[in-house]
């Protein structure tokens, strides 16, 4: 069959090869056992890309990924760069990339699964089924706002500024992601903001109330101040179905909501950019985590946090529900086995290496498609 889905492939640096390598292991599988089949490219770009181009992200990896379906990204960096002035790190390649693809949502899912239940910092009957979205905005808001910086003022005190700045259409269409998602899962959105005491808060909650009134009817929108929001998570995190939130507030509340959950290992993301006229969409798909240096070449990662990416880049870019369905199952049942990486291992379980859970995941596809 023709390949009909173009991925390009970005391992990156540390982890990133090795998470990658069992990632690949799944889409061949996809492409052997399913209607789907990938043409995958594969590019540099970190330290990797540092090391052989002189720049974290060359042009050319850049146009790919912009003639890509998808980007699947593993991370970057790394203590062999560390030194480097701040815009050629390798992490300097990805920024470039959210930026140049303008990636203006962040997808970033706290689901907790059965098994790693007893890991969250939360009491298990909290966690235990959760399943939030968090969108975060991305490319706008007080970390990219002018003016800013630090200034000396006459009295020879320093003063610090950032601008918290959003647009009527910044807001919507983040919003407008928001809401798309509810509407393939429980159909409620909570906004976030603190429009009691900032203007861009006030015209954040007016903005997203209209643009729901005018496309979403069905869905239930309401708005909380942030630091509710915050309080909230840790209360009770089952109420939320899909939070919105800017930057800054998004940040930090995906953090937090992450954690709820277990390990950096489990957590996947996604950054969408807006629908072009060919119904295109770029996205780019990648774990929460970094190139845990500490733990780099000795087969002891976390792969599931790729996977998971993975199964994201099948719902979100290809819309194949299904697919992304059975690699999320075959992680819950791979984990429900007892097979635990060192960073969820748990008393009575059983240690395994990054590949060895790797192929338990396919052996479970396989058992799950026979
Ligand atoms: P990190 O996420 O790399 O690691 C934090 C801790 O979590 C480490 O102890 C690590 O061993 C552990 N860990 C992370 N992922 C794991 C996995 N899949 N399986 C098991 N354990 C895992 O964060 P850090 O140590 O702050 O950063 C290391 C490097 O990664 C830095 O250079 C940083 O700039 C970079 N970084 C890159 C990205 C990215 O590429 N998106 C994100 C964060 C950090």
């Amino acid at each position: 069959m023709a390949a009909n889905k173009r991925l390009l492939v970005l391992p990156g640096d540390g982890i990133g090869p090795e998470v990658m390598r069992e990632a690949r292991r799944v889409v061949d599988w996809l492409d052997k056992r399913r209607a789907v089949s990938f043409a995958i490219e594969e590019g540099l770009c970190g330290g990797a890309s540092l090391d052989k181009h002189g720049t974290p992200l060359t042009d050319e990896t850049l146009e790919r990924a912009k003639a890509a379906d998808a980007v699947l990204f593993g991370s970057v960096g790394g203590p062999k760069w560390d030194s480097l002035p701040f815009d050629k790190k390798p992490e300097r390649g990805l920024l470039r990339l959210r930026k140049e693809m303008d990636l203006f949502a962040n997808l970033r899912p706290a689901v907790c699964f059965d098994a790693l239940a007893d890991a969250s910092s939360l009491k298990p009957e909290l966690v235990r089924g959760l399943d939030v979205m968090i969108v975060r905005e991305l490319t706008s808001g007080i970390y990219f706002g002018q003016p800013r910086g630090i200034e000396t003022l006459p009295n020879g005190q320093r003063r610090g500024y950032n601008t918290q700045s959003y647009t009527t259409e910044e807001i919507r269409r983040v919003v407008r992601v928001a809401c798309e998602l509810a509407r393939k899962r429980n159909k409620r959105v909570t906004s976030v903001e603190k429009a009691n005491v900032m203007e861009s808060g006030v015209l954040w909650r007016e903005e997203a109330q209209k643009l729901r009134d005018a496309e979403f009817p069905e869905i239930e929108l309401s708005h909380m101040y942030a630091d509710n929001c915050a309080m909230q998570l840790v209360r009770n995190p089952k109420q939320f179905d899909v939070i919105v939130a800017d930057n800054l507030f998004g940040d930090i509340l995906s953090d937090a909501a992450a954690m709820l959950t277990g390990s950096l290992g489990m957590l996947p993301s996604a950054s969408l950019g807006a629908i072009d006229a060919s119904g295109r969409r770029p996205a780019l798909y990648e774990p929460v985590h970094g190139s845990a240096p500490d733990i780099a070449g000795q087969n002891l990662a976390n792969p599931i946090a790729m996977l998971l990416s993975l199964a994201m880049t099948l719902r979100y870019s290809f819309d194949l529900l299904e697919d992304a369905r059975l690699i999320e199952t075959a992680v819950k049942r791979v984990l429900d086995g007892g097979a635990r990486t060192g960073d969820i291992m748990q008393p009575g379980k059983a240690k395994v290496s990054t590949s060895v859970m790797g192929e338990m995941i396919v052996r479970e596809l396989d058992n799950l498609a026979a």
